[in-house]
């Protein structure tokens, strides 16, 4: 929750900034959203960003920027080699993390890359609370496997538990003794996690794990991209953390760590990536291949402009007003939807509210795709842009079954800065008016289906006439122009 209280309303987060400049957002008419629906093939991610009037598909590259963000890109070093953009920039997070050396990379995945690139070799393993799907594709790509040791309570759906991403240290001993020390090419500990809710994990899981990890000389890396969120965790959450500032949660966080990487389209709310190296040798031995696949070592691939705008976002990550907005706003609006029936994953987590789909309609067979199917209605009722987490964005098995995703959720993500609490209520709503009427939602089943990342750009129908009939009854709610 923000810091403000109410004595005479209901508790409701407060946003600490105001709205300087507005985007104008269009609610196209439901019959037109269906039509849109189907001519991109009931898959989202077709969709153009002009017919959507709530786009909670992602937190990548979509927070806002702040007046001092925006400012700061006019004193931006445009220079090939040696921009003093890249100095500040490269000051500013040695000052937060304590490291000194800063190789600056395009976006995340890129970082993932040039660290997997450095250190998998095949057959080797990577421990991780729980992957990410680029973090663990850079693995296998050079032969390597990818152990996930999240506690068994990060995979519940409903749940208390306060660090769902924490690692199970059992689990970790027993894989470093059956693949020896020396096979494991390093610790990888995602805080929060992405694809299980953005849950977060606790510093004190971190420590144990990663004391664990230097005792046997196995690297230990952070994927910071979603840390903002974990950071706010840390500090409301893990008792005996709440006396601590942000700053001094993120260098203790920061010291247990050889490698700290993140994606700048999430951390410091502008587009970006970088890796943070303490090793004088490592960060040698790593330029290289920053000047092969990114680009000069002092621009990596981004815009001096977004780097500029991201020294002074990295800034304002260090203030819990500002860090608070995005874990209290997905904190109401998941407390609201279990406070109205509808399951969804608990605790609330950072990056958005996640819908548990596989309840939500489990009238739908998994191989028509439980959570595709609750998008496009979303999307139909509503215009509501989420994305599909389950069997959908998994790859079909060798023999060409489907695998069956172990959750099937949706994510309603809440990208940082960006929208009103009246415009989480009308979400809220929606969601509501559709867990009323989830019998009128059906399957999907694949027109045109790509071997790989089908999710992305696959085609797919109803299996029946079920979006008309749903439309039919919104509008008998709504009225023809909602
Ligand atoms: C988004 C994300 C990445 C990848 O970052 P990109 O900038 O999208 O390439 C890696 N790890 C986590 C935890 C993420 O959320």
């Amino acid at each position: 929750m923000s810091k403000i209280h109410f004595s005479y309303r209901k508790e409701v987060p407060v946003e600490m900034h105001k709205v300087k400049i507005v985007q104008k957002l269009t609610l196209l008419p439901a019959k037109e959203r269906l039509q849109k629906m189907k001519e991109a093939g009931f898959n989202t991610f077709g969709i153009h960003n002009g017919d959507i009037f709530m786009d909670m598909l992602t937190d990548s590259g979509v927070n806002a920027m702040s007046d001092n963000m925006q400012a700061a890109m006019l004193r931006a070093d445009d220079a090939y080699a040696g921009s003093e953009t890249f100095y500040r920039m490269n000051d500013k997070l040695t000052e937060i993390f304590g490291i000194e050396h800063l190789l600056p990379a395009h976006q995340g995945r890129a970082c993932e890359h040039i660290i997997a690139q450095y250190l998998v070799k095949p057959g080797s393993t990577v421990i991780m609370n729980y992957h990410f799907t680029t973090s663990k594709a850079h693995v296998t790509r050079l032969g390597g496997k990818v152990e996930e040791l999240v506690i068994d309570e990060g995979l519940k759906v409903s749940s208390t538990c306060p660090f769902k991403g924490n690692i199970d240290l059992n689990k970790v001993k027993a894989c470093v003794e059956k693949e020896g020390a020396e096979n494991i090419a390093y610790l990888r500990l995602e805080a929060g996690t992405n694809l299980i809710g953005g849950q977060p994990i606790s510093y004190a899981n971190m420590k144990e794990a990663t004391e664990y990890a230097k005792s046997l000389g196995i690297p230990t890396i952070l994927d910071a991209s979603l840390l903002q969120d974990n950071l706010y965790f840390i500090k409301t959450r893990e008792e005996s953390m709440k006396d601590k500032s942000i700053r001094e949660i993120t260098r203790m966080i920061a010291d247990l760590f050889d490698i700290i990487y993140f994606s700048a389209r999430k951390f410091g709310f502008g587009r970006g990536g970088g890796i943070l190296v303490r090793d004088d040798s490592m960060y040698t031995e790593m330029e290289d291949y920053i000047t092969m696949f990114e680009g000069f070592l002092t621009y990596g691939g981004m815009s001096v402009k977004e780097m500029e705008a991201l020294i002074i976002g990295f800034e304002e990550t260090m203030d819990f007003d500002t860090i608070a907005h995005g874990p209290s706003f997905i904190n109401y609006c998941v407390n609201e939807l279990v406070d109205l029936g509808v399951p969804m994953i608990t605790p609330a987590g950072g990056l958005g509210a996640h819908i548990d789909a596989k309840s939500f309609v489990d009238h739908i067979k998994a191989e028509e795709y439980p959570a595709g199917s609750l998008v496009a209605a979303l999307y139909l009722c509503g215009g509501i842009r989420g994305m599909e987490r389950g069997t959908l964005s998994e790859e079909r098995n060798p023999d060409g079954s489907e695998r069956i995703a172990s959750v099937e959720m949706v994510r309603l993500a809440l990208p940082r800065r960006v929208f009103t609490l009246s415009q989480i209520e009308y979400v809220i709503d929606r969601v509501k008016w559709l867990y009323d009427h989830r019998h009128m939602i059906g399957g999907l089943r694949f027109v045109h289906e790509p071997k790989t990342l089908r999710f992305f750009t696959g085609k797919l129908e109803p299996v029946s006439d079920w979006p008309e009939k749903l439309i039919e009854a919104y509008i008998k709610d709504f009225g023809e122009d909602q």
